[in-house]
């Protein structure tokens, strides 16, 4: 199978490539390089049926180009991260929304097999623990940046149903949930990266609010396996798939364990949210998807559990810092 990864050399992205290589896929990378890295991605090079266009996602003739060519999409570029959104939504809205319509243009124009990342952050605020992806969404007010990332990504969500429903585009929409693993970096503000560098540092690791909010995380080659499987599926209904662990763990016990693994003496130091973002930031308590559609579907469900996820975050970290 021919597949075009945008956003592939990112951090989900770049693992993905890796994987269908493997499997004898040939894979087109396109990406600005703007949160993605060409580090992540200069092992494939050379790799046979690969190649790397450094492009930006509204690119119309790159884009066209590529779909040409492809059997399969997959649709991981995307302005990520809190602190990116919060620091410059413009260009947050224009990237998520802007970009996958032009995506989603040339996917259908060709007909493309076509398999687009959301995110849990649609779910926004709601209560309903675990979320299903049929539930209601709730966001907060439009003041607040913290829901622009939710809002723009389900705004995908829309773009690409409608391509399918007007123009029968072949699509799989995967909700993922706090993906974790090497390659990832905390600069944009994911928990993980940030507590595994400060703990090696020997740091304080920055714990926001209390420290109770809980959120279940999932390593990059569980997420991987998934889209592998997802890509090969029928894809005659539009599905929505949550993707991701629902082992819950607090950010408290988050940090303990970090500390307590990578054999640090680092601290813990509590941050009130109002220091960590900008005032009237809304954290979420807690974020569970329910696996139970994917499991039943595709027979997947996640295999790494967090000390080996831990271990995992915390060799790379290491040898990346050496
Ligand atoms: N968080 C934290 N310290 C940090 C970064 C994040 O305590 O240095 C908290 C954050 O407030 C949230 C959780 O960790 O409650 C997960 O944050 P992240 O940005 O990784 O993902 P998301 O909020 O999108 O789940």
């Amino acid at each position: 199978m021919n597949v075009l990864i945008t956003g592939g050399a990112g951090f989900i992205g770049s693992h993905l490539a890796d994987a269908l290589l493997r499997r004898g896929d040939s894979v087109a990378v396109l990406d600005n390089l703007s949160t993605g890295s060409a580090e992540n991605i200069r092992a494939l090079d050379g790799r046979p049926g690969f190649s790397f266009t450094h492009a930006a996602l509204d690119d119309g003739p790159v884009l066209d180009r590529l779909a040409r060519r492809a059997d399969a999409i997959v649709h991981l570029a995307a302005a990520v991260g809190v602190h990116l959104i919060l620091d410059r939504p413009t260009q947050a809205i224009e990237t998520n929304v802007l970009g996958s319509h032009a995506l989603l243009d040339a996917a259908r124009r060709y007909g493309c097999r076509t398999l687009i990342a959301s995110t849990s952050e649609v779910y926004g605020k709601s209560k309903a623990v675990p979320f299903s992806e049929d539930a209601d969404l709730v966001f907060g007010p439009p003041n607040r940046t913290r829901w622009v990332y939710g809002v723009t990504k389900l705004l995908d969500e829309f773009l690409a149903l409608a391509a399918h429903q007007e123009h029968g585009l072949p699509l799989t929409i995967m909700r993922f949930f706090n993906v974790v693993g090497p390659r990832q970096t905390g600069r944009f503000g994911m928990v993980l990266p940030r507590f595994v560098r400060q703990a090696l540092l020997g740091q304080p690791l920055t714990v926001y609010g209390d420290g109770r909010q809980t959120r279940c995380f999932c390593h990059v080659t569980d997420i991987v396996r998934a889209i592998v499987i997802l890509l090969d599926q029928p894809m005659s209904q539009a599905e929505i798939f949550n993707v991701g662990s629902d082992h819950e763990v607090t950010i408290g016990e988050l940090a303990e364990q970090i500390i307590e693994r990578a054999d640090s003496s680092s601290p813990i130091r509590y941050l009130p949210y109002e220091e960590a973002y900008a005032a009237g930031f809304e954290d979420l308590r807690r974020r569970v998807p329910d696996i139970s559609k994917i499991a039943a579907e595709i027979g997947w469900t996640p295999t790494y559990l967090l000390p080996k996820i831990l271990d995992d975050m915390i060799d790379f970290e290491r040898n990346r810092m050496t």
